[in-house]
């Protein structure tokens, strides 16, 4: 029975206790949002990592993506990867190797992190497809599924699967033309490319039924791939995403109806006043189905600081309602990442999923704390607040004021001592 079965008849599981415990809401609660599909909580039964829900109601998650390329294979530094995003606070790592044995290093990264783990699927049918038969429009159908279910049973816990595009989507990508930034997603462009070779329909699409039962096996949280996702702000919220966008909501409602957890995926790179509309309309469409934003980017100029641009879009995302956020590191747009990219994009990706819930679920304790401990230059209080204590200790180390109660920014000026010696009548 999945944790979406067992809700709907009124069990409260050992994994949604957790769930509850952690974060802070009744266990009713967690039961009543998995029940009515606007929670999930990950882990492959075969698997069992540490219990982590998504949803309505819960803190904002962070998701790391590792993963070799054709150009660079290397699996010691991926599983330095996993484990930096690990150790850095990431919730979720994306397992999204292309270059490789896959199976090896999909294997090696599920032993090494006790995250739960994702992947999608699609990257391994394309690797494969190239390997056996040359290119990747001549993947034969069977090889859709066998890549599935080999995941599945090797314990992945969430899949982005591409089930929204189908004919309909390819149509409206034509109808309106080439895109400015093309398609930028990867599970994306091999669908397009195997639907026009062949003339046929998606497999995920039109065997739907067939992948959710494969997951339903080991309750593999279904996240609905976004195929059409715009890589460059002029194309955001297009006819072509839209649709998709729409068809992944439909198929939600199937997959939810089967007893499979689903979240829903979107949107890549997007101008920052669409944000708001954006994610309030994946959430009304899904019927409030997990959010996971991938960015979101609101630029296209600042490569080598789109893990910074995307922390803005992140937060807005998550202030408005999305629930689990997708890294970017410094190497976007331009390279593989190495594991100090890892270490950066995860720390943004906190920040951003930080501030969202300061607004979101009104979490603003800790800053009311940090505040005191800044007025009353509390050192020691400010270390033990900070999120990143490593980054505070070291700089503030590296230039010792001559007050040890003050900083070298205004030294003997410091104006929040100036304040305190006056209303403590100093
Ligand atoms: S020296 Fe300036 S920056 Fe440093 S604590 Fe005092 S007021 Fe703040």
């Amino acid at each position: 029975m999945t944790q979406l079965e067992a809700a709907r008849k009124g069990v409260i599981t050992d994994r949604m206790k957790e769930v509850a415990s952690k974060e802070g809401v009744s266990e009713e609660y967690v039961r009543r949002m998995v029940a009515e599909g606007k929670i999930v909580i990950m882990g492959n039964t075969l698997r069992n990592p540490p219990v982590l829900g998504i949803g309505k109601g819960l803190s904002t998650k962070v998701n790391a993506s590792i993963g070799t390329s054709t150009d660079i294979v290397d699996f010691d530094m991926e599983e330095e990867k996993a484990l930096v995003a690990q150790r850095e606070g990431a919730d979720t790592l994306m397992e999204l190797s292309t270059g490789g044995d896959l199976d090896e290093i999909r294997r090696r990264i599920l032993k090494a992190v006790s995250l739960p783990v994702g992947t999608v699927p699609l990257y391994q049918v394309a690797a494969e497809a190239i390997r056996k038969y040359g290119a990747i429009v001549k993947a034969p159908r069977e090889l859709f599924f066998e890549v599935l279910e080999k995941q599945v049973e090797d314990g992945v816990d969430f899949m982005a699967v591409h089930c929204g595009i189908n004919r309909f989507t390819v149509e409206r990508l034509k109808r309106q033309g080439y895109r400015y930034g093309g398609l930028v997603s990867r599970g994306g462009a091999f669908l397009v490319a195997w639907m026009e070779y062949n003339g046929e329909e998606n497999p995920y699409y039109e065997e739907f039924d067939r992948v959710v039962s494969i997951l339903k096996k080991r309750d593999v949280v279904l996240s609905l791939g976004n195929g059409m996702r715009s890589g460059a702000v002029h194309d955001s919220n297009d006819r072509a995403q839209m649709q998709e966008l729409i068809i992944n909501c439909e198929l939600a409602d199937e997959a939810r109806n089967m007893g499979v957890q689903t979240m829903v995926e979107g949107p890549g790179h997007i101008l920052i006043d669409e944000i708001e509309m954006n994610v309030k309309m994946a959430k009304k469409l899904s019927g409030e189905a997990p959010y996971y934003v991938l960015g979101p980017v609101p630029t296209d100029v600042f490569p080598g600081y789109d893990h910074i641009a995307a922390v803005a879009g992140a937060a807005l995302a998550a202030q408005y309602g999305a629930d689990l956020i997708c890294y970017l590191t410094p190497a976007e747009h331009i390279a593989l990442p190495f594991p100090e990219d890892v270490r950066i994009g995860v720390r943004c990706a906190k920040i951003a999923a930080y501030m969202g819930d300061m607004v979101k679920l009104g979490k603003k304790d800790r800053d009311l704390e940090m505040a005191v401990a800044r007025k009353n230059l509390d050192w020691a209080k400010q270390l033990e607040l900070a999120l990143y204590k490593d980054v505070f200790q070291e700089i503030r180390n590296s230039r010792p004021p001559e007050a040890p109660d003050t900083c070298t920014m205004c030294g003997s000026l410091c104006a929040l001592k100036a304040v305190k010696r006056i209303f403590e009548g100093e």
